[in-house]
């Protein structure tokens, strides 16, 4: 079934995802996150968590069949500019979805590889991780890893070059990781850099920007890969200290869709998703006594 048609201006943003109760991550954050980026947000759960800013406590995962329903219902009636997929926890849920995605011909798709929270609960089974990569990434436009998901994925590689790390730890690594995990399927690969800490031991002094990371202290990198042109581009922002992040992985994909949905290009709408998340954590609330929640009311 194909994606009804637009007769409004507004673009219609879809997450395919878990929720968060506690209202920082998840459809929560994509809901919220789709609203201040003035587009109309659906949301079809694949899990339920019990959860607040100090961690995950018990999970509940939604029946494939009413995955199936609640996606019908949506492609059917208001339809879909672009989606994202957040958490999707099992391989069977994986398969669900993309089987649907691949019906629906929704013109954007991209796919969060979410795996493990801040909080270190299993949002995916250690054994979907092969379903998410056969199944879902080949349909993807843009996957966003961050650099522990990235490394999980370069696993699944087939002909890994020997140049490709274990592990990366530079930019030089994040730009030979985006273009091998271009091969399993997406145009673009977003690798995003706010889990590392850039090592100068490790910065390649050949690449300008590693050189100049190297002289700025504070600041993250996301590095985008573009697997038609075969560019990359960087985006720089200060690292903000503060123990408020969670949710940052979930607004930053859903910003991107929203941006997407009104009809930026991918390059385009990864430099403004990552400009709001970069502000919502600004913004960041100290709610609850972990790691409390992005502020999308900024
Ligand atoms: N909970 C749900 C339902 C999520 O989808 C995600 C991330 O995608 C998280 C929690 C993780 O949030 P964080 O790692 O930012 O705490």
């Amino acid at each position: 079934m194909t994606t009804a048609i637009n007769p409004t201006k507004v673009p219609r943003a879809l997450t395919v995802a878990g929720s968060d109760c506690g209202g920082g991550a998840g459809i929560q954050a994509d809901l919220k996150t789709f609203t201040a980026l003035a587009t109309y947000g659906m949301s079809v759960l694949t899990a339920l968590t019990a959860q607040n800013t100090l961690g995950v406590t018990d999970i509940h995962a939604v029946p494939e069949d009413f995955v199936r329903a609640q996606f019908t219902a949506v492609i059917s009636d208001l339809g879909v500019d672009a989606m994202k997929t957040g958490m999707l926890f099992s391989a069977s849920l994986i398969e669900t979805v993309a089987d649907l995605v691949r019906d629906a011909q929704i013109p954007y798709l991209v796919v969060d590889p979410v795996m493990v929270a801040t909080s270190g609960a299993h949002l995916l089974a250690p054994d979907a991780v092969s379903a998410l990569v056969a199944s879902l990434l080949p349909l993807a436009t843009l996957i966003t890893p961050n650099a522990p998901e990235a490394d999980v994925l370069l696993q699944h590689v087939p002909d890994r070059s020997p140049g490709l790390p274990e592990r990366i730890r530079s930019i030089a690594d994040m730009k030979s990781a985006a273009a091998a995990l271009h091969t399993l399927g997406p145009r673009y690969v977003l690798i995003k850099g706010g889990h590392l800490a850039l090592d100068p031991v490790t910065l390649d002094p050949l690449h300008d920007e590693d050189a100049e990371a190297t002289a700025q202290d504070g600041i993250v990198i996301d590095v985008l890969y573009d697997g038609v042109t075969r560019e990359y581009t960087l985006f720089k922002s200060s690292r903000v200290k503060t123990l408020n992040t969670h949710g940052t992985g979930c607004t930053l994909s859903a910003a991107i869709t929203a941006l997407l949905a009104s009809g930026a290009t991918v390059p385009d709408a990864v430099r403004r998703g990552v400009a709001y998340t970069h502000q919502a954590i600004v913004h960041a609330l100290p709610l609850g006594q972990g790691h409390g929640p992005l502020n999308h009311a900024f």
